[in-house]
């Protein structure tokens, strides 16, 4: 083996020399080395399936698009139920459903009740049948929870505004001077990041409040202590019609609403306005929100007015911020999404989050789907709960939920609970405090970056240097891989719709070590994106049947005519169906894919410059191991291949090799080998 490493060494060493072109390191048009032999197209020749589903392969799929078995046009579950065998012949072990809750909006991110099913899925004996049938194919069951807010419209939140007595008013976050509450240390849930993180458009109104009839009065006559009086008014003033901007004064204030004073002379300044706002108000030299000065509170503590009490202003020119002025007697509530659809979810102190009817309630729903037969949960926007995303009150409030419900979880196999943090891996690897699983966003990323640049040989190095940063919070971590989800663009498009390429990152997903997440269609090659709504990266689920949903008008015409259907794709589309048919069948054949670690290769790896596209690496599993090879870029290449290795047991794309003395290999663009080695 020595002496086929300094052969290799040598003939890296004289490309360099010759300044050869990456695509023919060891280019077989001059290369005699293994003689007469040719190249032969490889096939692959796995072993033969046990059916035994060896590997952890999740899927990702939307209740509302995936499959509608009652012609409504809406994806239910007695619909899902009847697609389980195709999931099962996939390979699949774990659905991810997106929410199932009765909810304000089609996606269910806006949750109305925790403990019921949506009754446009069906029922809740619809959805432990399909549990039980579910689990009769050994493929667990992970619903979506939503923790961090619920919907408006939720009845915690209705009763909650309504009276300050209510039961739940302690499930949100309410204040008449948010700005000072947070300044004060009163707002548990944004404490530890203080004013300084402050957004004055993550706090709304309770109630869109009436209009009032106000008078606003300016003192200008000492320019540089201009004061604001704010009274009740009978009547409403015309616009102003002057449009000169010379002294001009504006109130800024509502929905964007800019309106000018009338000048009554001697630097008094005054205007009637039917006023509305959920944040308050400014007072602005200009019509241009750049230009002019603008004027306001000058602290979130002193940032109220009292109604017939001059209020001195503080304005922009001096480089310090400018505060809203707030009116008394308004409530505002905290969602952290900047829409008031949702109402953000308040669960007290991280450190006793367990003691705060919040937690009460929805780990007391979350128990009753434990009951109804789940496995696990995914667990929405889990960085946003507590405003600080970079402190411990997350992984700790976080920790405190697991285990509430996987304590309560009656089974030999842990309670399986993965966290969205939409974060790259340094944000995200603490997360792992409080979750045994995350979504690896930056796993999908890296990839598709390296894909589309066409260099493979520092994708390795980068994924173990994270799954290192992971293991440092966790031990058993579980890195749970994906490419695009229901919030991303689709990866196909990220991918250029290159069906090759397509293939490449299912081919990279299911070779990795992790828990790898299919997101639905992207076995058929689908493509969208977000540019004209979410509904183009959640399409209808192709099936070719009267299966297939139409619950949005937003209808991407044009992705069915590529890709075809689930029972007759296109030949795009199926090139990229049968790689993940056969590299998840060879997954869950495998212990050394099932469930081996990802091992940097001993030559092809990051210093290997020659073939910048190649990207190999091992997964070995106790006495097991396996090469893993891919292409990253469009061009041909062709290589030594130093490790002793035996059949091929996936492939996909163009390969062929060439055995004599020593075996060579050419990988035709974007392709993947998996090969079994000798021990
Ligand atoms: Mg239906």
């Amino acid at each position: 083996m020595k002496k086929i490493y300094r052969l290799f060494l040598l003939l890296v060493l004289s490309l360099s020399l010759f300044g050869c072109k990456k695509d023919i390191p060891g280019n077989d048009n001059t290369d005699n080395g293994s003689g007469n032999s040719e190249y032969v197209r490889l096939v692959a020749s796995p072993k033969a399936w046990d059916g035994n589903k060896q590997a952890d392969i999740s899927y990702q799929l939307l209740i509302y698009s995936f499959a509608d078995s009652d012609g409504d046009g809406t994806g239910d579950l007695k619909g899902l139920t009847e697609k389980l065998d195709y999931l099962d012949s996939l390979g699949v072990t774990s659905l991810w459903l997106s929410p199932i809750h009765p909810a304000m909006s089609y996606h269910g991110y806006d949750v109305l009740d925790y403990g019921e099913v949506n009754p446009d899925f069906g029922t809740i004996e619809d959805f432990k049948e399909f549990v039980n049938q579910a689990h009769s194919r050994n493929i667990k069951v992970y619903i979506d929870y939503v923790l961090n807010h619920t919907g408006r419209e939720h009845p915690w939140f209705k009763d909650a505004s309504s009276s300050q007595d209510s039961p739940y008013r302690d499930f949100y976050i309410f204040s008449e001077n948010p700005q000072a509450d947070i300044a004060a240390g009163k707002i548990d849930m944004i404490a530890t990041e203080g004013s300084g993180g402050y957004d004055q458009g993550q706090w709304f109104a309770t109630s869109t409040t009436e209009a009032v009839t106000l008078s606003f009065t300016l003192d200008w006559s000492d320019s540089s202590n201009p004061t604001v009086t704010v009274t009740t008014a009978d009547t409403v003033d015309e616009d102003n019609p002057d449009e000169s901007e010379n002294n001009a004064k504006y109130i800024y204030f509502g929905d964007g609403q800019l309106k000018k004073f009338y000048d009554k002379g001697n630097g008094i300044y005054q205007l009637n306005v039917s006023f509305s706002s959920s944040w308050g108000f400014l007072i602005k030299t200009a019509v241009e929100w750049t230009a002019g000065t603008k004027y306001g509170a000058g602290s979130p503590e002193n940032s109220m007015i009292e109604f017939g009490v001059p209020f001195v202003l503080h304005n922009s020119s001096d480089n310090n911020a400018v505060y809203d002025i707030r009116m008394p007697g308004s409530q505002y509530f905290h969602s952290h999404f900047w829409t008031n659809w949702f109402a953000d979810l308040n669960y007290g102190k991280a450190e006793e989050a367990e003691k705060s009817g919040a937690f009460k309630a929805v780990t007391e729903c979350a128990k009753k789907w434990v009951d109804a037969g789940i496995d696990g949960m995914r667990l929405d926007a889990v960085k946003h709960i507590y405003h600080n995303e970079r402190s411990d009150e997350n992984p700790i409030f976080l920790d405190k939920f697991y285990k509430e419900v996987a304590g309560y979880y009656n089974s030999e196999e842990p309670f399986y609970m993965v966290g969205e943090v939409f974060s790259d891996h340094s944000d995200a690897a603490p997360y792992y405090k409080g979750l045994p699983a995350l979504f690896d966003f930056a796993f999908w990323w890296r990839l598709s970056d390296a894909i589309n640049n066409g260099v493979g040989n520092k994708f390795v190095k980068t994924i173990l240097s994270y799954k290192e940063e992971y293991k440092s919070y966790r031990a058993d971590y579980i890195d749970a891989l994906k490419l695009s989800n229901h919030d991303e663009d689709r990866a196909g498009s990220v991918l250029g719709e290159s069906y090759k390429k397509m293939a490449l990152a299912g081919a990279v997903l299911l070779t990795s070590s992790g828990n790898p997440y299919i997101y639905y269609g992207e076995e058929l090659g689908y493509s969208g994106t977000k540019a004209g709504g979410d509904e183009y990266v959640r399409q209808p689920m192709l099936w070719g049947d009267t299966y297939t949903t139409s619950y949005t008008d937003k209808i991407d015409n044009g992705l069915s005519t590529k890709v075809g259907s689930i029972a007759s794709p296109s030949p795009d589309a199926k090139s990229v169906f049968d790689t993940y048919k056969s590299f998840a069948r060879a997954r869950n054949s495998y212990p050394a894919l099932a469930r081996g670690q990802m091992v940097r290769h001993d030559v092809f790896n990051e210093s290997v410059t020659s073939i910048p596209s190649l990207c190999a690496w091992y997964m070995v599993y106790e006495d097991e191991k396996l090469l893993v090879l891919h292409n990253f870029a469009q061009d041909n290449i062709s290589f030594l291949l130093r490790d002793d290795v035996l059949n091929a047991i996936a492939l996909q794309g163009d390969i062929s090799i060439k055995k004599g003395n020593e075996t060579r290999l050419m990988m035709g663009g974007y392709s993947s080998v998996v090969f079994e080695l000798n021990k």
